[in-house]
This record gives structure tokens, C-alpha cells and sequence, in this order.
């Protein structure tokens, strides 16, 4: 592609409750998407299993993760399961520098952080696991539950989404991998056309359903 017809960068931001399905999606976003790359976190936890440095995470100690706080290094950070976890400046930068997507597998307090501080590039992207999907089914069409069952059940599922959900940008159900990942796809057409001023009507219809989707679960 020449530099004319460039898209510009996208900050894709990724959140999920476990059981979402989040990193499947992710792999798979990369997968199909030469220009996508994953940011890799630094974090104090140590590696599991096949992990490994430089690839799955910067693996620091909790003394170096202090020194790149002092030193401004992050984007964001936050604590997660009593470790730290946080995203670099330069990897954000880069990728808005060379117009790619990054794609960041981080928590909500992360993914807001990111938002905040990049509103026009970031695209914060909350998945929901299956079993959220069909509560929202249920709200949507027809049920024979009452009202307050109906409230009562969503109101676990927002507990269990967590707070951050209601400052994201989309919601994607993945009840089926297919059909998540072509949403993940249009949300990311969606986003980059706009903003090089050239708007994709495909794209932003399937994103604006996905967006519904977020205004919904608030
Ligand atoms: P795990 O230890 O299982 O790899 O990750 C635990 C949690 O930390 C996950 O929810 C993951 O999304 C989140 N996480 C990973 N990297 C970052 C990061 O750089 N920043 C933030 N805020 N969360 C992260």
C-alpha cells in the first residue's frame, strides 16, 4: 500500500472476563491481519508454563517495573491478581508511527487508561463469554421470565463484567468464534476508515450493532 492510501494507526483494545474466549480472538485478529501486532505487557509475575521473555511478556522484576514507572515508561499499569502489569509508551507509539494495529490483551483499568489518554485512536472492545451472550438474548427478544428476572440476571452479569464495561466502546458476544471475529474485523475497518476520512458502510453497521451491544449492558 503506498503512504497515500495508508490507514491510520488503531489501538485495539481487548478486555474480557476469563472465559471469554479473548485470547483465541486475538490470535486469530492477528492471524488474519499482517499489520496487527500485539503489544507486549512487562509484569512482575513470573512465566507459566511455555511463556516466554520478550514474546508473551516482558518479564521484570518488581524493582525494574518501579524503575519504568519512575522513569514515565508506561502508558498504563495497573494491579492485577496482586501482580503488576502494565503497557509500554514506546509500543503505542510505534505502532501509531507506523499506522499498524496494536492489539492489547489488558484488564478494564488498563483499557480505560489507554482510552483516556487516546480517544481518537483507541478502540476499547469488551468480550463477553457465551453465557453472558444469552442473558442479552433473553433481555432482547422474547422471554417468559418476568421483568425483575430479567434485571436480576443482568445485574449478575454486569457484577461479573465488572465495572470498566460501561466506559467501553463495543461489546462483542462470542458465542460463535466465526461471527465474533468478523465483528472484531468491521470494528476495526469501521474505526480506521473513519478516521482516514473514508467511511465503510459495511463495517460501520456491524460495529454500530456492537456498540448497541455496549450501550445495552450499562
Ligand atoms: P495473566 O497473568 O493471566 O497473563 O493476566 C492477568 C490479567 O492481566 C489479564 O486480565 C490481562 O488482560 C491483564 N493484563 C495483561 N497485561 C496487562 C497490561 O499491560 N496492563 C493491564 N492493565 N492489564 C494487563
Amino acid at each position: 500500500m503506498s503512504s497515500e492510501t495508508r490507514l491510520p494507526g488503531l489501538l485495539l483494545v481487548l478486555s474480557a472476563p476469563s472465559g471469554a474466549g479473548k485470547t483465541t480472538l486475538a490470535h486469530r485478529f492477528r492471524a488474519t491481519h499482517p499489520d496487527a501486532v500485539f503489544s507486549i505487557s512487562a509484569t512482575t509475575r513470573p512465566p507459566r508454563g511455555a511463556e516466554r521473555d520478550g514474546v508473551d511478556y516482558h518479564f521484570v522484576s518488581p524493582e525494574r517495573f518501579s524503575e519504568l514507572v519512575g522513569a514515565g515508561a508506561f502508558a498504563e499499569w495497573a494491579e492485577v491478581h496482586g501482580q503488576r502489569y502494565g503497557t509500554l509508551r514506546a509500543t503505542v507509539d510505534q505502532a501509531l508511527a507506523a499506522g499498524r494495529i496494536a492489539i492489547f490483551d489488558i484488564d478494564v483499568q488498563g483499557g480505560s487508561q489507554i482510552k483516556a489518554a487516546w480517544p481518537r485512536e483507541a478502540a476499547t472492545v469488551f468480550v463477553l463469554p457465551p453465557g453472558v451472550a444469552e442473558l442479552e438474548r433473553r433481555l432482547r427478544g422474547r422471554s417468559t421470565d418476568s421483568d425483575d428476572v430479567i434485571r436480576r440476571r443482568l445485574a449478575a452479569a454486569q457484577a461479573e463484567v465488572g465495572r470498566g464495561v460501561a466506559g467501553y466502546d463495543y461489546v462483542i458476544v462470542n458465542d460463535v468464534l466465526e461471527t465474533a471475529a468478523a465483528k472484531l474485523d468491521a470494528i476495526a475497518r469501521h474505526e480506521r476508515a473513519r478516521r482516514a476520512g473514508h467511511p465503510d458502510e459495511a463495517a460501520e453497521r456491524i460495529a454500530a450493532g456492537c456498540r448497541r451491544a455496549a450501550a445495552s449492558l450499562v
